[in-house]
């Protein structure tokens, strides 16, 4: 019992958001670096150029042989045992990325020092707020040209709402990033060396009243250090566990993944503030982690992970209990018992078997196609539902039609499967049902593999067209007739495949109109949040 709740209190699950190319995947290699899972950190770059077929972990995965699923990467640091969760990026974009963070317990958020918050960053920031969990942010290329970083700060508060407590504060940046200002222990962290981010940087550490620090750093930049410090305890806003907790305030860490400069500032201090596997909400209340009884959630199903198999896998994260290789659990929405009896971690390029696992942890199961995102598990003599994962608002639309209208009834069940592994959205016009049909997806990848998976799996030809509508919103009030509503002539009334009312504009103008013309509709970004 004392190991089962050590183990729980020991791991740390979280996500890393960024937009493309603000240094993810390298932050990630660096957490491993300082984690002692990789000796060495350097060429997974090299090999960036097929990238978006393969997730940047597999890649990381192949050349070091490290213990990863392409949806959670494990490996100790210190005393921790560490789950960060995959939100594919780049071309890989998808519905996937925002369920990811449903399994997270908090979020670091990485930020290009010179180029702020972006596109991406936003998206994901508001999937995290919806979650309330805590968000760290990793001010990250500290070793180029930056922004000033009291206005990175503000920067950060005016986009995104949050506040900001600086944890640390960078000495200089670009060529003269010399260190970090710790500001909890008042010390200095003198960077050197870092042998340009393959090993551990060497660091000399002090106190700020220590006179040695000005010829380390430099007078200038030491008087400057200590102004801004001053500053920074004057305007700041104070430090609160709590609104770290619930996301309302993020600490900020400053660094330079590639360097390292930063990087084991930033993890130790994280891992201390960021918490434990949290409860989670369910039809019976809060699910405890530390409740033996078993159960997890399916976050994410992906098609033919490998080709010979043909296969579908359910990645899902335990919420409590401990998890033993063959153990029988309910699936609630199929109200069968099934055993998890293969359950799978990846090993370079073979699957490895998981013996045991803890909340906080994912494995992934092989799906015969009985399981849908958000689906609970668990055990029989204490059943319940967890709270449903939302739908993401699609950015991009397509109408799809069957080229062989004979094939209706695989068209059907393709699309009807693709859909319920979450990889599309399929709506249909109100009165047409099923006749037209039209999809919406997170990422425009998503409609390649869509007419690619339904030629090569279901033997069915489509044709895609791309329609110029930018935004959908669920009707919060689904009692209310649809028809009624006062449009425009560019809006289409959809429903989606659970009969929920929806409405798809060209863009925000639309939304404002329908919303001003109409006083008893109220709309949601975000669908299945009951
Ligand atoms: P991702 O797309 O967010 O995963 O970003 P990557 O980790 O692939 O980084 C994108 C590019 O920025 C790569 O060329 C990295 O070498 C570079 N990069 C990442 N971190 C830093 C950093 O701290 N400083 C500098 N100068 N470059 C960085």
């Amino acid at each position: 019992m004392a190991d089962y709740v050590n183990e729980i209190k020991r791991r740390r699950t979280f996500a890393i958001i960024s937009h493309p190319d603000a240094g993810k995947t390298t932050l990630t290699e660096k957490l491993l670096l300082y984690g002692g899972a990789i000796l060495q950190a350097g060429s997974v770059k090299g090999k960036k150029a097929n990238k978006h077929a393969v997730s940047d972990w597999m890649e990381i995965e192949k050349q070091r042989g490290i213990s990863v699923t392409s949806s959670v990467l494990q490996f100790e640091y210190n005393d921790f045992c560490i789950n960060i969760l995959d939100t594919p990026g780049h071309q890989d974009f998808s519905e996937d990325t925002y369920r990811t963070l449903m399994a997270a317990d908090s979020a670091v958020m990485v930020i290009d020092a010179s180029k702020g918050v972006e596109a991406q960053t936003k998206k994901l920031f508001k999937v995290c707020l919806l979650r309330k969990i805590p968000i760290f942010t990793f001010i990250n290329k500290m070793d180029r040209a930056a922004m000033d970083p009291f206005k990175l700060l503000e920067h950060i508060e005016a986009e995104l709402g949050i506040s900001t407590y600086a944890m640390n504060w960078p000495i200089g940046s670009g060529k003269e990033f010399k260190g970090v200002y710790e500001r909890d222990h008042k010390r200095i962290i003198a960077f050197h060396g870092g042998d340009h981010g393959m090993k551990a940087a060497e660091v000399t550490e002090g106190s700020l009243e220590d006179d040695t620090f000005r010829s380390i750093l430099g007078d200038h930049f030491f008087e400057q250090l200590r102004e801004d410090s001053e500053l920074l305890d004057i305007a700041s806003t104070e430090f609160d566990e709590a609104a770290i907790a619930k996301g309302e305030l993020t600490p900020v860490f400053f660094g330079s993944a590639l360097t390292n400069f930063g990087v084991e500032p930033f993890l130790s201090h994280f891992l201390n503030m960021t918490t434990s596997p949290l409860p989670r909400e369910a039809s019976v209340g809060e699910i405890d982690p530390f409740d033996e009884h078993f159960s997890a959630f399916v976050f994410k199903i992906q098609a033919n992970m490998n080709k010979a198999h043909r296969d579908r896998i359910a990645f899902m994260r335990i919420c409590s209990g401990k998890f033993e290789k063959g153990m029988e659990v309910l699936h609630v929405q199929q109200g069968k018992k099934i055993r998890l009896a293969q359950p799978q971690q990846f090993m370079a390029q073979d699957r490895e078997i998981v013996e045991e696992a803890y909340p906080g942890d994912v494995i992934g199961v092989f799906d015969p196609g009985i399981f849908a995102i958000g689906d609970t598990l668990c055990d029989a003599s204490y059943k319940f539902e967890f709270k449903k994962i939302p739908t993401f608002a699609p950015e991009h639309f397509a109408r799809v039609t069957q080229k062989d209208t004979m094939k209706r009834k695989q068209f059907t069940k393709g699309i009807t499967q693709i859909a319920q592994e979450g990889a599309i959205q399929v709506f249909q016009q109100i009165d047409t049902g099923m006749e037209e049909i039209i999809v919406g997806g997170v990422g425009v990848l998503q409609f390649d593999v869509l007419e690619q998976r339904l030629q090569s799996e279901y033997n069915v030809e489509i044709k895609l067209e791309i329609l110029p509508y930018q935004c959908v919103r669920w009707i919060d009030d689904q009692t209310l007739d649809p028809h009624t509503l006062n449009l425009t002539s560019d809006t289409k009334r959809l429903k989606d495949l659970k009969g929920k009312n929806l409405l798809l504009f060209m863009n925000n103008w639309g939304i404002k109109w329908a919303t001003e013309q109409n006083k008893s509709l109220s709309l949601s970004e975000f669908g299945n949040m009951e």
